[in-house]
Formats: C-alpha cells, structure tokens, sequence
C-alpha cells in the first residue's frame, strides 16, 4: 500500500484538485490511501471562525459565509453533473458547525477549536471524494476520526497508537481509500487537532500502521530544498536526505514537513518521498535510512516571530541548576516552546515561541524574582552544514543579536 498526502496547496482551487486527477492518472492509484488537508487558506479562515465565535465579536456570519462561498466556488468550478449531491454534503457539514454553535457549553477554546477546524478537511475530502467518483476513480471516504485516536489534549493531541493501530489495521486494503489529515478523535468520541500542519503526520501514522511502501508528499515545490524559497533566492533541491537530517530540519523549523512525521516513517523504515504536484518528472526528495545528503550544501532554515529573552537573578547570584530548572518549570508551564539557549555565569537567554499566547503570564510570574529583558519579534536562523560562506550570507540580513556554533550547526539571532 502507498499513502499519498495532498496539502492545502494542492486543493486550493477547482484547477488543482483536477491536477491532484493528473497526478494519480501518472503515479496510478491502486492500493492508494489518500490523506488531504483543507483547501488552501481554509484552516486560517475557520481559526477566524472559532474567534468570532469566542471572542463574541459580530463578524461570525461573514466568517462562516466566507468560508462557504469558497467552497460553493470550487463546487461550482469542479463539477458539472451531481453539484445537488455534493451541496447537500456541503449543507450538512454547515449545519453541524452551526449546531454544534449553538448548543457548545464549553468555555474551553481548545476543545471549541478542535470542533470548529476540522470543518475545513471534512469539507475539502467530501468533494474531492465525490468528484474523483463521478470522473470514475472509484474511492471510499473514511473519517479519519474512526481510525486515529488520540489523548484529550485538544489542539495538540497525542496519538494512542495501540487503539489507532487496530482501527487501520481492520482496513481492507486493495481499494483506494480518502480521508482527512489532521485531525483525531478522543475517548469521548470529541475531534482532537494534531497540531498546525499536521496533516504530514496524519500520512505517516498510516503508513506505519499499514506497515505501507512509501509515504508521498505532494508540494508546491520540487522537493525539499535547502532553505525556503520564499525568503531565499537560489533555493536549491536536496535529491536525497536522511530520516535524521529531516528531523533536525524540521525541529528547527523547516516548514515543508511536520516534525512529528519523521519518526513512525524511520521506525519502520519506510521511504518518505516528496514532490512536485506540478512537474511529475521530477524525482523530487527521497529521506530514509542513513540516505548522506546530496548535495552535500548548507541548509537554512528560518524561524520567524521569535522572542529573545534574558533573565538574571536579582541578586547577581548565578544562574546554575535550581534557578534554571525554576525558569524551565515556567517555561514549560505556559507552553512556551524553547528555540535556543545560552548560557553565562550570570544570565540565562532563550529563545522562544509563544504559540498559545502565554508569554505576559510568563513574563509576570518570573519578573518576581529574576531580571527580565527581552526583545520581540526576532528573527532565528539555523545553518546546518555551516559554511563562513554560508554564515556570512545570513549575517549580511540584518543585526545580530546572539550566535552559536554547536558542531557544524550555527544559529543566530537577528533583528
Ligand atoms: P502544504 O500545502 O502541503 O501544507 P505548505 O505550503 O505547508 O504545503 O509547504 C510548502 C511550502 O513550504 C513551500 O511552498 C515553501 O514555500 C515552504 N518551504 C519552507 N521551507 C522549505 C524547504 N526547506 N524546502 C521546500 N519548501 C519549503
Ligand atoms: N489544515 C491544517 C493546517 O492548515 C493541517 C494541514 O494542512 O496539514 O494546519
Ligand atoms: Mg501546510
């Protein structure tokens, strides 16, 4: 069995889900399972959902009709018998978010997200499904929720894969199955989120779990480059890299694969391919077990929306264990996710993320008993197979705030 993930940029109009058709006619699609994310932007669009609805503002009608209407368009752009079919689908999906608007009792925004968002790929598989059916590439929806299980942790769930391990394996194969990334479902049978992106991740767990040949992932780019060719000119393609280089790259923020997805592929050794969904000759990026890096060149990666922070103790004492693991126990505490970190005799930097919106809590409870300065919205690169070349092009990019070799990754902090 292969397992084929297609993202939002894959889906993201009527033209490209016809592509997604040319691809599979290519590759052929005979014991396919096929993940896919939300059409384009749509998961930022229902995110403006949910806070509208949250947050009580007046614009929640408009959210839900724009994320609607993008829908109907591409509905209307993709087919030309059946459109009653798919709208009532459509309709359906509509009015379960409304209903479930209407009666939630939850405050929790975690919970209330994970409900909200996972419209966008029930969406997105419920017409690829239906079109790929009435063109004759005959599929079988799943939802992804009666597979995939995962813990209560909404927007971040952590996957229990003795229950998910049974469910996939109870899949009769030899068909071409369709479902959604992303998402999961817990003990109360609520949808649980994987995280941003991670859809990726929702490949892999299949792939392992059906013991699968290879995972595909379908991009808008040639493969894995060695920096992301939105904020570097010159990108160039890596043909082949190995499961620990992924990982490292997309830990320290390569956005083209979710870090998560590396491990269940390299426990059961299965080769993880990604490509262009746009130029089918192309081989692409092949990562597996102990593949060197070809071509051996320096990989950039960028983390945006940093904040640098410095702590020291009031009373210039040291900064050693107690006091660390007092800062960490904060950090960790407020779901800050730590990007880098340096340390002198007498402060303490790290840089971090603050996904979740936490960092004046943070800030607030540390100001207590340390000095604290910190400088928002920085810039963290990571060089990895570092070059003074290499380093010296990232440098020219603006100030550097801090920098750090470790064996042949350097990174720096910029303003
Ligand atoms: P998807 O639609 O599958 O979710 P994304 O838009 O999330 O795809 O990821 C593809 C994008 O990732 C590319 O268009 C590119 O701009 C960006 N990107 C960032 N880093 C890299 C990299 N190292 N190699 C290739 N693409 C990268
Ligand atoms: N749709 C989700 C997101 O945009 C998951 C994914 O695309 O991988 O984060
Ligand atoms: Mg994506």
């Amino acid at each position: 069995m292969k397992v084929f993930k297609f993202g939002g940029a894959s889906v993201k109009d009527a033209e490209s889900v016809k592509n997604v058709v040319r691809v599979l006619k290519h590759e052929g699609f005979e014991d396919t399972l096929i993940v896919i994310s939300a059409m384009g932007k749509m998961t930022n669009a229902i995110e403006k959902i949910v806070d509208a609805y949250y947050y009580k503002t007046n614009n929640l009608a408009a959210q839900i009709e724009f994320v609607r209407n993008f829908h109907i368009e591409i509905i209307d752009n993709l087919f030309e018998n059946k459109k009653n079919v798919i709208l009532f689908d459509l309709e359906q999906l509509f009015g379960q978010l409304s209903g479930f608007l209407a009666t939630n009792k939850s405050t929790d925004y975690n919970f209330i997200y994970d409900q909200v968002v996972g419209f966008g790929e029930l969406l997105s598989t419920k017409i690829i499904s239906i079109y790929l059916n009435e063109i004759g590439i005959n599929n079988s929806w799943i939802d992804v929720r009666d597979y995939i299980k995962t813990d209560i942790n909404y927007r971040n769930a952590t996957v229990n894969w003795e229950e998910t391990t049974i469910n996939i394996n109870a899949l009769n194969t030899n068909n071409l199955f369709l479902t959604q990334g992303f998402l999961g479902s817990n003990s109360k049978n609520k949808t649980t989120t994987l995280g941003r992106e991670g859809s990726d991740y929702t490949a892999a767990i299949f792939a392992y779990c059906l013991n699968a040949e290879s995972v595909t992932i379908w991009k808008d780019v040639a493969g894995v480059l060695n920096a992301d060719p939105r904020y570097f000119e010159d990108a160039k393609l890596l043909e082949q890299i190995s499961y620990s280089e992924a990982i490292e790259m997309a830990f320290f923020g390569a956005s083209v694969i979710h870090p998560k997805t590396i491990k269940p592929l390299e426990n059961k050794n299965i080769p993880l391919y990604v490509r262009s969904f746009y130029n089918l000759d192309l081989k692409g990026t092949t990562v597996g077990k102990n593949l060197n890096l070809l071509p051996e060149i320096p990989c950039y990666i960028l983390k945006k929306e940093q904040i640098l922070v410095s702590i020291s103790a009031l009373d210039f004492s040291f900064m050693v264990e107690h006091n660390l693991s007092d800062i960490f126990k904060t950090l960790h505490d407020n779901k800050l996710k730590v990007n880098l970190i340096q340390n002198s005799a007498l402060s303490f930097s790290v840089c971090i993320e603050d996904k979740f919106n936490n960092f004046e809590t943070f800030l607030s409870k540390i100001k207590l008993k340390y000095n604290i300065s910190f400088v928002n919205n920085v810039l963290l690169y990571t060089i990895r197979h570092a070059t003074q070349n290499a380093i010296d092009l990232v440098e020219e990019k603006g100030v550097v705030l801090l920098k750090q070799t470790t064996k042949g990754t350097v990174q720096l902090v910029m303003q």
